[in-house]
């Protein structure tokens, strides 16, 4: 191997720690709590573990976490109510509805009712719109996330070639709006693209986000490369479960500068960045200094 393994668990750990640190400080000098409202509808047995797992980050960085679990048979009505609701509440600075949400409601109605203000997730259309024309908006976690492993590991990113692979609303494409704003030439490539190995081989960053367990191999990455994979898949190998990423982690090493792993990569940096959104949500919404 000679990639550098880019540590996404050592950099979150740091970036929960300066939350922590200036969520205490809110409460000394102005008796704030920052609260994040995670809404789970259903009982998708990941989607279960992800809601756990922010509640407790959240409540270890000295947030409020409110956890609203909801039966599979809830109307879209009755989801919009709860929404107006956490809209309403002072005590509340973040909301998250977990996706995905049951064919019967319609995530994007869901999504775009709650305030862009309290929206840490940066999914409603006017964030989305903030994000597309460079004025400052909540930005969606997990393309946070990759953006600061990159801009710590590389520095400036200007001019680099950037391929995004996956289109998606919620990784794909904001991360190429941020890759963008960062003045790289940006390549999306997604399913229908063409000769995706030489596109990718023209990439002097490439990120992974198709959901294809380890399509990309090293064969299609240019030497000295940096790798970011967000590919979360989970397969069975020798009998036994795992989890492994869109990248062929061994052989994409061979050849990569730098590479974060799956896990330990980007999964532990998106709760951090919903920590420092909520945060950053709180702030604004208090017209405190935001953090930097
Ligand atoms: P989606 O399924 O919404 O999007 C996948 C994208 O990949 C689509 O744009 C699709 O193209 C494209 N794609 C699928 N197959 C291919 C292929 N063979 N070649 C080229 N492009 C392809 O997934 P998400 O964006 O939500 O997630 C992507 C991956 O990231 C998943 O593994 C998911 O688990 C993971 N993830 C990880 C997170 C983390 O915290 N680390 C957070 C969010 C997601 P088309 O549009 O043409 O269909």
């Amino acid at each position: 191997m000679v990639a550098v393994k880019i540590d996404g668990k050592a950099f979150a750990e740091a970036v929960r720690r300066d939350v922590a640190a200036h969520v205490e400080r809110l409460q000394s000098d102005h008796s704030i709590t920052p609260g994040l409202a995670v809404v789970l509808v259903g009982e998708d047995p990941a989607s279960e573990v992800y809601v756990r797992n922010k509640g407790k980050q959240t409540r270890e960085c000295g947030m409020a976490s409110f956890e609203h679990k909801l039966e599979a048979t809830t109307s879209e009505a009755q989801l919009l109510d709860l929404v107006t609701s956490l809209n309403a509440d002072p005590d509340v600075h973040g909301i998250l509805v977990q996706l995905p949400l049951p064919a019967h409601i319609d995530s994007d109605k869901v999504l775009n009712a709650i305030d862009p203000a309290k929206d840490v997730d940066g999914f409603h259309v006017s964030n989305v719109g903030l994000l597309a024309t460079g004025q400052k908006a909540m930005v969606p976690c997990t393309p946070l996330g990759c953006l600061m492993l990159l801009r710590h590991h590389h520095g400036k990113l200007d001019g680099l070639n950037a391929v995004v692979l996956g289109r998606s609303n919620i990784v794909g494409k904001p991360m190429a709006q941020l890759l963008l704003r960062d003045n790289c030439t940006v390549t999306i490539a997604h399913s229908r693209s063409r000769d995706l190995e030489n596109i990718v081989r023209s990439a002097d960053i490439v990120i992974a986000a198709v959901g294809r367990p380890e399509i990309v191999t090293g064969a299609w990455i240019k030497s000295g490369a940096t790798v970011i994979d967000v590919g979360i898949n989970r397969v069975e190998r020798d009998g036994r479960k795992r989890l492994v990423g869109d990248v062929h982690f061994d052989t994409a090493a061979e050849v990569a500068a730098a590479i974060t792993p799956v896990p330990g990569g980007v999964g532990p940096m998106t709760i951090a960045c919903l920590l420092a959104n909520t945060l950053m949500a709180c702030c604004r919404a208090l017209g405190l200094p935001e953090p930097s």
